[in-house]
Order: structure tokens, then C-alpha cells, then sequence
């Protein structure tokens, strides 16, 4: 039996948790969940977000199913989400953005992979305060954190039969940071021939997503365009609720939906658990339970399709009455 880490998180975290726990459980794979509280609930306890023992057991474990996790605004703790992606050195975040059956979006084929450097950049968390009128923050670009993201991208394309990988930055203004990226890049596709490379600026690229996202196959991007980039190539799929995601390092990787932990529809049985679906399909597939993902998602599909949806994509279901129909579909 596979035991994985599950951070059932805060917010509407353990609602989707349970739900996507349930469908698994459904599909007949038995899975020892090692579950860890994050979060702001466990700071009264043990005096900060993400105590050691989570870090522990997804080294020990080496693949967690993520679900969202607040860092509490103003009080003086680092990001858990960034702290974890650090510490475990999860250098690649990978969004893959597909159609889904039955939710209807402006496009159609939309079929983007968003590949973001997770561990460097604006989000090096390098800020300081000059004055009561300025502050800094520090852009750190890489070669190592570079060469290896585009790598993970061009070899994410030949497992995936992908045709393109095109680099996204701002290299005409941040010219020694972003051309540093984009240096690498060049580096690193040439020894990849048998994949088409293209380059972009980031603010052409959003304007041509939004034109027809059908232009793009494979993105790679430093960390805050990657950030960004990902969630408007959420939307033209069908928005938060459905955007899968994981982040992958040499030794371990967290599976994690794209979206925050909603706190605005907390405990009121509406959050959609499709994005976190997806990525425990996605984590299933990667610990090579093929045939229980593609059963899944079947189920998903066709829950999907016969116009079971939540109220997010346009639906009226609640969480567990669109649990309960994906179980049925099992
Ligand atoms: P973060 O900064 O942690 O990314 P955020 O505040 O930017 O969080 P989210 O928490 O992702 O954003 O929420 C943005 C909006 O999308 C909210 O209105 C929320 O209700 C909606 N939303 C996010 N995830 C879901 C979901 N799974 N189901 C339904 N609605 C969702």
C-alpha cells in the first residue's frame, strides 16, 4: 500500500481534501494517508505554519497531495508554500491547463503547459525597507535554477509528446536578469533539436493567450510570470476550480491545485474539488497507478459531461453532491 503525505490545509482545504479522499477510497486503491496539518490552525499549537514534522514526513514519504495553505498576512512568517517548495528544493512547478468536457470556456483546445521556476526570483523573498517611502525588492535570476527548469521543460516535452517549449521573460528591459534566463534557455535547446523552441516577451504572450491560447504548447518561465501567466491559462479553461498542478524536485514532488485556500467560501459545501482531483490524478500517474488514475478521471469526465458541476464553472451542485456523482460514475 502507498502511504503519502496529505496536507489537508486550511480554508476550503479540508472540504476538497475529504472529497477527493472519498473518490479515491471509491475507485477501490487503498491509500495510507499520512496527514499533516499547515497552516494558520496549527500556529496556536506549535508556534509556526509549517512545523518540521511536515517536511519530515514528505522526505520520508516523497510525494504529498497538497491542498491549500494560508499564510497569515502581516505576522511575521515566511510563505508556507514558498518555505516548503525551498526546503524541499521542488525547483519545477508544472500547470498543465486542458479543456475539460462540459465546462464551457471562450476557447476551444486549449492544451497549455505552464512550466514555472519555483524557487528563485522575486519570490527569493529579498525585500527591505530604505526608507518610510521606498522599499526594495530583489530579483534573483540564476544559471543553475535557469538551466535546470528549462531542461525539466524540453524533457517534460519528449515524455509528452509535445512539439514546442517557448521561453517567456522581459529580457528587452531586464536585460542581465531575464537575459540570463533566456541565455540558459538558448543553452539548454540546442541540445534538444528534435523540439521546436520559440521565444516571447511576457506581456506579447498574455495578449496573445488571450487572442487564441491555441498558439502555445509548452511555456517555461522564471517564477512571478509563471505565477501570473498560470492563472490567466486558468481561466481560459474554466477558472481556479479547475486548474491542477504539482511541484517536482529530483527526490520528492507535492501535488497541488493551482487556486488559494478560498476563504471567502469556506465551510459552506461550494468549493469545487476538481482542481485537487486532477492533481491526485497527476500524483497517481507519477507513482504509477495508471490504471487508477485513467479510472478517475473517466468518472470526472463524464460526471463533467452530463452537466454535474459546481456553482464556480456554472453548475449548482454542492461539494458533496458533485462528490457523490463522480462516485457514482466510478
Ligand atoms: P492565494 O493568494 O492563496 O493564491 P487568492 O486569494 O489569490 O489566494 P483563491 O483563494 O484561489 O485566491 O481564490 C480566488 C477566487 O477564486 C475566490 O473568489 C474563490 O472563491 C475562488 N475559488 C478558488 N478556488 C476555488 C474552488 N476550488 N472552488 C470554487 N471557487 C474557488
Amino acid at each position: 500500500m502507498h502511504t503519502i503525505t496529505l496536507i489537508n490545509g486550511d480554508g476550503i482545504g479540508p472540504e476538497i481534501s475529504e472529497s477527493v479522499q472519498r473518490i479515491i477510497k471509491a475507485s477501490g486503491l487503498e491509500i495510507n494517508w499520512d496527514l499533516q496539518t499547515a497552516g494558520s490552525d496549527v500556529i496556536e499549537k506549535e508556534g509556526v505554519p509549517l512545523p518540521e514534522r511536515v517536511i519530515e514526513s514528505i522526505k520520508k514519504n516523497k510525494v504529498a497531495l497538497k491542498a491549500p495553505v494560508t499564510t497569515p498576512i502581516g505576522k511575521g512568517f515566511r510563505s508556507v508554500n514558498v518555505q516548503l517548495r525551498k526546503t524541499l528544493d521542488l525547483y519545477a512547478n508544472l500547470r498543465p491547463c486542458k479543456n475539460l468536457p462540459g465546462v464551457e470556456t471562450r476557447f476551444k483546445d486549449v492544451d497549455i503547459v505552464v512550466v514555472r521556476e519555483n524557487t528563485e526570483d522575486l519570490y527569493a523573498g529579498v525585500e527591505e525597507k530604505i526608507d518610510e517611502d521606498t522599499a526594495h525588492s530583489i530579483k534573483i535570476i540564476t544559471r543553475k535554477a535557469s538551466e535546470r527548469i528549462c531542461k525539466f521543460a524540453f524533457e517534460y516535452a519528449i515524455k509528452n509528446n509535445r512539439q514546442e517549449v517557448c521561453a517567456v521573460s522581459k529580457a528587452n528591459i531586464m536585460k542581465l536578469s531575464d537575459g540570463l534566463f533566456l541565455e540558459c534557455f538558448r543553452k539548454v535547446s540546442a541540445e534538444y533539436p528534435q523540439i521546436k523552441s520559440r521565444e516571447i516577451l511576457v506581456d506579447n504572450l498574455c495578449m496573445q493567450l488571450v487572442q487564441d491560447p491555441t498558439r502555445f504548447d509548452v511555456l517555461v518561465l522564471p517564477n512571478l510570470y509563471g505565477d501570473i501567466v498560470s492563472d490567466l491559462t486558468a481561466g481560459l479553461i474554466g477558472g481556479l476550480g479547475v486548474a491542477q498542478g504539482a511541484n517536482i524536485g529530483l527526490d520528492c514532488a507535492v501535488f497541488e491545485p493551482v487556486h488559494g485556500s478560498a476563504p471567502d467560501i469556506k465551510g459552506q459545501n461550494k468549493a469545487n474539488p476538481t482542481a485537487l482531483l486532477l492533481s491526485a490524478i497527476e500524483m497517481l500517474k507519477y507513482i504509477n497507478e495508471y490504471s487508477y488514475a485513467e479510472k478517475i478521471e473517466k468518472a470526472l469526465f463524464k460526471t463533467l459531461s452530463q452537466g454535474y458541476k459546481t456553482a464556480d464553472i456554472g453548475g449548482n451542485l454542492t461539494t458533496t453532491e458533485f462528490t457523490n456523482k463522480i462516485i457514482e460514475n466510478l
